[in-house]
């Protein structure tokens, strides 16, 4: 991957992203693990047929993406759509652990590890 100049996104530009995201319904259309990064793709919203491609970055821990809003931001609707694929792949692995009837978290052992 092309080295990227991470910028902290604003809330606001978080808010809007996530917005932007739920109101054209943008979603994966693609996923794949290449040399152990994994990479979405997700629709363009200006040019029809083309993709972006959002992929998670180990050093930062961040979803970075390609496009141009996202150098200029620090976030965008793509990266708000793939970190919303790896939100919901980790709440699939956690109802299955749950389904194997491991024990859940008591609220006293949430509130441990919350401190
Ligand atoms: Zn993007």
């Amino acid at each position: 991957m092309l080295p990227v100049t991470l910028i902290t996104p604003s809330w606001r530009d978080v808010r809007r992203a996530i917005e932007i995201a739920q109101r054209d319904e943008l979603r994966v259309v693609g996923q794949a693990t290449i040399n152990g990064v994994q990479v979405f793709a997700v629709p363009s919203r200006s040019h029809t047929g083309t993709v972006h491609l959002p992929y998670v970055d180990a050093a930062s821990q961040r979803v970075i993406c390609d496009c141009e809003g996202y150098q200029y931001r620090g976030v965008c609707a793509h990266a708000m759509v793939a970190t919303r694929a790896i939100i919901a792949e980790a709440q699939t692995v956690v109802d299955a652990m749950r389904g194997q009837g491991l024990p859940a978290v008591t609220p006293a052992e949430q509130h441990r590890e919350a401190v």
